[in-house]
């Protein structure tokens, strides 16, 4: 039975992520790990704020804060979010602490002593006034091809063509705004990525259970041919280069795009560090990551928006290839499309959509887990809307779920004293029922196998709903007046299906699947699995208790939904993206 290491790509520090970047990632990630770990399976889930770069120094600098004080601030208030969202890491780290400043250098080492790292002299923008060098990024100026007057250095947003910051008309600072730039030379470590690119085109080669979007855009690049990499920095804040190592470039940083996926590895080094895999904490963390101590029982799957995915077939697989040790290299590999707001893009500068903490204010965080994951940006782009969040709220959790579980809690604790109720005997509808219930839960754990959310979600819907059909069929609310026996059967067998759903949803609604289990205090939850054979076997007796759980969903009123839709701002956006300065990763 392997072991399953679980990472979600990492979110970026600079601020509270939206909803959008909850689903492309770190929402799904999770939902597979609470898969795995109710199933019996042994999991490792592990992710970590990404903290290096210059977006990361320019937002502190905003905020007026030291960058070493702004992230450890802003770190904090992402892991309590994300825990208020019930995201169930076993670990989440930092890429600014000690474990990933070794790793990386480590990695960085092996490269160079591999033959990869070159030292390379190049032309940088210097800005005068900012006194410092400026990312392509973040010089803007006129497009020499289209006019637009905000390109950036190293791409125009309007026509789309990719630009050196030395073709644009009347270069600036993106920071300052200054004209005072002066193009100087730097000398910095390339990673040579085209002379591992058979490698790397080898080890895709033998990933055919990647989905076709995952194995089309690593051909892409590397039919392009892959390009070697700057992976060193003229920043103050960021790894720095070992100078043993890097004499050429000692008070340099490595490139945040480099330290960052090996967050992964250093998140692990992290928890095995703090004890929380056993008292070997090398052995741990070996364990999950080297091949030649453990890691070829592991199966290890990523998550990540479809933006990140050049990055994780390919970057990060040439600096594991490249170190020449038996590293651990992504099995199965997730991505997701983007979800929208009502069809444009979600946008801090302009306070469109919902981020993570005004989600949290309005709802707790099952509404919003289902809403995503229902509608989870798989196939294609998914587009956020007031309206549809409310009819998945209200039709499928309260009207289907919460419907199911209210109904036969009240019937039972109005006809049977709140407790399981005895007699009666099983006839061709409950003999019907388990089959149709079976082929729900089959359906169901063979989309959360194959990563299909979606699917997933509305298998499970679709298990809540047989259930209500049930009860309409044998309409327990009329027969208990006239045929007790046959009533008590029907409850009974609705009763065992909530346990099966109080297991089944656990992954998509964990608080709400938590209430329902408190609802049965002598089941014994921790021996259920989600397995196969959960609903195969009784999980009650009668004169077991049953307590009510309380309501677990609300009904969103329309003008409930209206209000927040003024609020947040609904409608569609014009389309244009004129954000070209909006600091991100
Ligand atoms: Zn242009």
């Amino acid at each position: 039975m392997p072991r399953h290491l679980i990472t979600s790509a990492l979110p970026y520090i600079n601020g509270v992520k939206h909803l959008g970047n909850l689903v492309g990632s770190m929402l799904p990630a999770d939902v597979y790990a609470r898969y795995l770990r109710q199933s019996g399976e042994e999991v490792l889930f592990v992710c970590a704020t990404d903290e290096h770069g210059t977006p990361a120094e320019l937002a502190a600098a905003a905020a007026g804060q030291a960058v070493d004080e702004y992230c450890a601030e802003q770190h904090e208030v992402q892991r309590e979010l994300c825990e208020q969202f019930g995201l169930s890491w076993d670990w989440f780290g930092r890429t600014s602490r000690p474990q990933n400043y070794e790793l990386t250098n480590h990695f960085a080492r092996r490269l160079r002593s591999e033959g990869f790292c070159e030292i390379r002299a190049t032309e940088q923008v210097y800005s005068l006034t900012d006194q410092r060098f400026l990312p392509d990024r973040y010089v803007v100026g006129t497009c020499p091809n289209c006019g637009y007057e905000r390109a950036r250095g190293d791409q125009c947003e309007n026509c789309g063509k990719p630009l050196e910051p030395v073709d644009l008309i009347n270069p600036r600072s993106a920071i300052s705004g200054s004209a005072d730039l002066e193009v100087r030379s730097s000398s910095h470590v390339f990673l040579r990525q085209e002379a591992l690119a058979d490698r790397i085109r080898e080890w895709v080669d033998t990933k055919d259970s990647w989905p076709s979007q995952t194995r089309s855009i690593a051909y892409k690049w590397l039919d392009e041919g892959l390009r070697d990499r700057g992976i060193t920095r003229d920043l103050a804040w960021g790894i720095p280069v070992d100078p043993e190592d890097f004499p050429e470039v000692a008070g340099k940083v490595w490139y945040v795009w480099f330290d960052a996926p090996i967050g992964y590895l250093a998140a692990v080094r992290e928890w095995a560090d703090a004890g929380c895999g056993g008292e070997d904490p090398q052995a741990e963390f070996d364990s999950w990551w080297r091949l030649d101590r453990g890691a070829e029982q592991v199966e290890y799957t990523q998550f990540m928006g479809k933006d990140n995915v050049p990055f994780h077939t390919l970057s990060f697989p040439a600096t594991l290839l490249g170190s020449g040790e038996p590293w651990k290299m992504v099995d199965r590999l997730k991505s997701f499309n983007w979800l929208t707001y009502y069809g444009g893009k979600f946008s801090t500068s302009d306070h469109r959509g919902v981020f993570m903490s005004d989600a949290l204010e309005l709802l707790p965080a099952d509404y919003w887990r289902w809403y995503l994951m229902a509608n989870a940006p798989e196939s294609d782009d998914s587009s956020f809307t007031w309206e549809l969040f409310g009819a998945a709220v209200n039709k499928e959790l309260v009207g289907t779920f919460g419907n199911l579980v209210n109904r036969t809690v009240t019937q039972v604790e109005r006809h049977f004293d709140s407790c399981v109720p005895g007699g009666g005997d099983p006839e061709a509808e409950e003999a019907e029922l388990a089959v149709v219930v079976q082929q729900r839960l089959d359906e169901y754990l063979g989309f959360l196998d194959s990563l299909e959310f979606r699917k997933a979600a509305a298998s499970l819907r679709a298990l809540w709903s047989v259930g209500n059909v049930y009860l309409e069929t044998r309409e327990p609310w009329k027969t208990i007046k006239v045929d007790p026996a046959r009533t008590a059967c029907t409850l009974r067998t609705a009763l065992e299906l909530l346990v099966v759903c109080a297991v089944a949803s656990e992954p998509f609604i964990p608080a709400a699947a938590a209430k329902l289990q408190s609802a049965f205090p002598t089941v014994n939850w921790k021996e259920l699995r989600l397995r196969a054979d959960l609903a195969t076997q009784h999980h009650l007796q009668p004169g077991d208790a049953v307590q009510s759980p309380g309501l677990l969903f609300a009904k969103l009123p329309a003008e409930q939904l209206e209000e927040w839709e003024q609020r947040f701002g609904g409608s569609s956006s014009d389309g244009t993206t004129a954000d070209s300065d909006k600091v991100e990763p």
